[in-house]
């Protein structure tokens, strides 16, 4: 029986080219979406088509989509990843950077839930994996546009799953703590990037990504009639 199609968004680096990795050994056909096309190519996974589109970019990210399920059948799982964290101050941050991380974070996250949703409403089956944070859970200094992005994937990521809980589609919020990624290279101010590099190591390392994939595989995993409905994990060492 030929396993469906999974579909993954910023699959070019970091925890989603560890997610793409670890769905492809398990045998499913993959739809990875990103800017950087070179990235997603060069995992040279079986299998895999991979589009570069801006997850801002709605009908671009819906076309994408289209193309993959007729290539591939109904998309089974979403793994709504794609995002930016760029640290900074309210008072001095510039402002174009609050609306990227508004607009990829939480915008782009919705534009993909929106183009696999109905399909998956009408079929009664599918799962959508919401990458949250623990700062969507609490706050970080030098964190408030990123944290304000995080509490709202949190926060619809659980209204979602009661909105669709009776039709039988699942909906998970996985909310990693430091994960050792490109993540932090975006931020601008050197001193806010160097302070949480020292955090980061004060706390003994961050998580590998393929630990993130993990765990998204495992709630993915559970029987259709089991929603994992939000899983925390952060390194041993990660006080806060
Ligand atoms: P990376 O920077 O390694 O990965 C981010 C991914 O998002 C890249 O593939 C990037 O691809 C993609 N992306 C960014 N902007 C866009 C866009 N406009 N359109 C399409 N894709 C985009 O970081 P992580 O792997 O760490 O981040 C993945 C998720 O995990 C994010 O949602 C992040 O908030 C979350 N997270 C990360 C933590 C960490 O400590 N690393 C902790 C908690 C949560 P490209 O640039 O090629 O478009």
């Amino acid at each position: 029986m030929p396993k469906p199609l999974i579909v993954i968004t910023g699959a070019s680096s970091g925890i989603g080219a560890a997610t793409a990795r670890l769905f492809s050994a398990q045998g499913h056909p993959l739809l990875l979406l990103a800017r950087r096309l070179e990235r997603m190519e060069e995992l040279g996974l079986p299998d895999a088509l991979c589009r570069k589109v801006d997850i801002t970019d709605r009908p671009a990210v819906e076309a994408a989509v289209r193309e993959a399920e007729e290539r591939y059948g109904p998309v089974d799982l979403l793994v709504n990843n794609a995002g930016a964290m760029l640290l900074g101050r309210i008072a001095d941050q510039p402002v174009d950077e609050w609306e990227r991380m508004l607009d990829i974070n939480v915008k782009g996250l919705l534009y993909a839930t929106r183009a696999v949703l109905p399909a998956m409403v009408d079929r009664g089956a599918g799962t959508i994996v919401n990458i949250g944070s623990v700062a969507g859970r609490k706050t970080f200094p030098n964190h408030a546009a990123y944290v304000g992005t995080k509490f709202a994937v949190h926060s619809m990521s659980e209204n979602l799953r009661e909105e669709v809980a009776a039709t039988g589609v699942r909906v998970v919020t996985v909310a990693p703590g430091a994960v050792e990624t490109e993540l932090l290279s975006h931020t601008s101010d050197e001193r806010i990037k160097s302070d949480y590099q020292e955090w980061k190591e004060s706390a003994g390392g961050a998580l590998d990504p393929d630990e993130v994939a993990a765990a998204i595989a495992y709630a993915y995993g559970r029987p259709r009639h089991v929603t994992v409905r939000e899983i925390v994990l952060a390194a041993t060492g990660q006080e806060s």
